[in-house]
Order: structure tokens, then sequence, then C-alpha cells
């Protein structure tokens, strides 16, 4: 996987508006991994990428109406078919975290990258989720030498008690092997 000025190039590109300037743009020092679905429960279709451009149609579904006001983004979602979607650039902030805190740092989205598994806290993420996932990181890191495999972390551990995602259903271990196995190439 190729990142080029931020965006990748195997990626589709759904550029969102909701993305501002990080305060230190140098400070990309760590991933946060979370899931969607929309409506909740419900795979497929390109809600998140409405909800992403601020163009979902309230009148969809009762629960759109709930999350009319909300202006959020993700750098990059891993749909269930292994596609994966770019709405902000890396070196730009997405809005994923909300008030979060991790290693002392408050507000997240300033140094984190955040990550959408298309899913849910419940329902097993598929087989291609965490090989896509596993490649995205190894990327990453690759571009970005101030990330590390050591911080990587859940919505719920850097928001607990506000947030569950990715949740029970999500295999860390099994992520943790896939980017052990992947050597990162440094030059
Ligand atoms: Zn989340």
């Amino acid at each position: 996987m190729n990142i080029t000025d931020g965006w990748l190039s195997a990626a589709k590109r759904v550029v969102s508006p909701n993305f501002d300037m990080r305060p230190d743009a140098t400070d990309i020092s760590m991933i946060v991994i979370h899931c969607i679905s929309l409506p909740p429960g419900e795979f497929g279709g390109d809600w998140i990428d409405r909800l992403f451009t601020n163009t979902l149609p309230q009148d969809a579904h009762p629960y759109f109406a709930a999350i009319e006001d909300l202006k959020v983004s993700a750098h990059a979602l891993i749909r269930r078919t292994g596609e994966i979607v770019q709405y902000v650039a890396f070196h730009e902030r997405a809005w994923h975290a909300g008030e979060s805190s991790y290693a002392g740092r408050t507000c997240c989205n300033d140094f984190a990258i955040g990550i959408e598994l298309e899913g849910t806290a419940e329902t097993a993420y598929m087989d291609i989720q965490y090989e896509r996932l596993a490649e995205l990181i190894a990327a990453l890191l690759d571009c970005y030498p101030t990330l590390s495999r050591r911080r990587i972390a859940g919505h719920s551990d850097i928001a607990p008690g506000r947030k569950n995602d990715p949740g029970p259903s999500f295999d860390w271990c099994r992520l943790w092997r896939l980017i052990e196995r992947r050597p990162v190439a440094r030059t």
C-alpha cells in the first residue's frame, strides 16, 4: 500500500469536509481503531460516506435524524468487503475521537489517525478486514516514523465509559500477530 501526500493510492477517495489542521503537523503518534455501521447493525450501502460528508438524508432512517447535527469523520474506513475508503489526508486532523485521553494527553484527534472498521462491537469482523487493517498499519508505520506499533488503541481505550468500539468482537491478538509478522521497512 502506497501513501502519497497523505492519501492511500489504493483507496477509494471520498473527501470529507470534516477536518482541520493538526496543532503540530509533525506529531502523528497514535492509531485509533473504531467501528461503525449505518444504520447500526446494518452493513453495505454508502451511508457511512454520506455521514462523513454531511449528506446523510435524515428521512431515510429514524437513526439518521438523531445524528443529524453530527460533524464527524475518520481518516479511513475498511469495509466488510476489504475495500478501503479514505476521507481525510493522514496529516490532517480528522474528527473521530471526541473527548479522549491517551497516555496522559487529551484531544487525541490532534495526534491520532482514526481507522473505522465497518462492523459492530458484537459481530465478528471479517478475515479480509484484519488483513487490510494490518496492511494499512504497516503502510502508516513506514510513512510516519513518529507512529509506533505500541501506540495503537481502541476508541474504548481513549474514551472509556463513553465509547465501546471496536468492542469485544475485535480480536486484538489477531491484529498483533498480523502486525508482528510484517517487517517494518525504514529508510
Ligand atoms: Zn469510535
